[in-house]
């Protein structure tokens, strides 16, 4: 079963801009897989539509198999989002956080305690777990977001800009994170404006640009070619 399944998607916004032209693409299960594009091309867009945020002009979204348009319900607990802006509450621990969230997804009580420690001990946040998250460092904050994007165990996990604005240090630890996470059996879509981040990361990748696919292919193949 494809892991994310995108036909023909095309967005038009009231104020008229058309985000989407006629957006295709797959990714199979386990892949990692890189969207680039220059600001404005429509990456946000794509992702709002398939984390059921926006609402397509046109088009189709399945995400392993559910209807991810008129069925969000039940494609949510397959995609894990770690959104852009980092939208934590910066009132609650770092265990708050992540409690809330694996609540919001109906775990029971102990298994979300499991999954906590685990998640905790994966990203190196266990010494600050009863710390409000507005302590945290950057790394850090970047870290929770990817823990509590997998809290719910998610088979496709969407990485929106993950390192844009940090610098290349934190940079390198969070792709050492992100990798293991693929590498533990994690489907992957990124979109990053880095060629040189999608080029370390990703199995394949396309480029979008002004609401198109403009290029598609293995990461090798395009990286050598632009
Ligand atoms: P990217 O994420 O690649 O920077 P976006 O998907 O945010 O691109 O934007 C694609 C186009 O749609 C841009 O021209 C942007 O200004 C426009 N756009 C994005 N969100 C909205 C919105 N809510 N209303 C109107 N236009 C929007
Ligand atoms: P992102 O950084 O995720 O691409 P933006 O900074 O482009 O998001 O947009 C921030 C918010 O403003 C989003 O909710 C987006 O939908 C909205 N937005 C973006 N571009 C436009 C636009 N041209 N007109 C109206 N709303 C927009």
């Amino acid at each position: 079963m494809t892991a994310l399944q995108v036909s023909d998607l095309t967005k038009r916004y009231p104020t008229g801009t058309e985000a989407l032209r006629g957006v295709s693409l797959e990714i199979q299960p386990g892949e990692f897989f890189g969207l680039l594009g220059p600001n404005g091309a429509g990456k946000s867009t794509l992702i709002h539509c398939a984390t059921g945020l926006a609402r397509p002009t046109s088009g189709s979204i399945r995400i392993f198999g559910h209807d991810a348009v008129d069925h969000y319900e039940q494609a949510r607990i397959a995609v894990g989002l770690a959104p852009q802006d980092l939208n934590i509450d910066w009132f609650l621990t770092l265990e708050e956080t992540l409690d809330y969230h694996g609540g919001y997804f109906g775990m029971r009580r102990k298994e979300r305690k499991e999954r906590i420690a685990e998640l905790l001990d994966a990203f190196s946040l266990t010494a600050k777990r009863n710390d409000r998250t507005r302590t945290l460092s950057g790394g850090m904050k970047r870290r929770l977001i990817l823990a509590r994007a997998l809290m719910h165990r998610p088979k496709l996990l969407i990485l929106d800009e993950p390192t844009a604005g940090v610098d290349v240090e934190l940079r390198l630890e969070l792709w050492h994170y992100v990798q293991r996470i693929n590498q533990e059996g994690t489907t992957i879509l990124l979109t990053t404006h880095y060629l040189e981040e999608a080029e370390q990361l990703c199995d394949r990748m396309a480029f979008i640009n002004d609401g198109r696919i403009v290029a598609e292919g293995t990461s090798d193949a395009l990286a050598a070619q632009y």
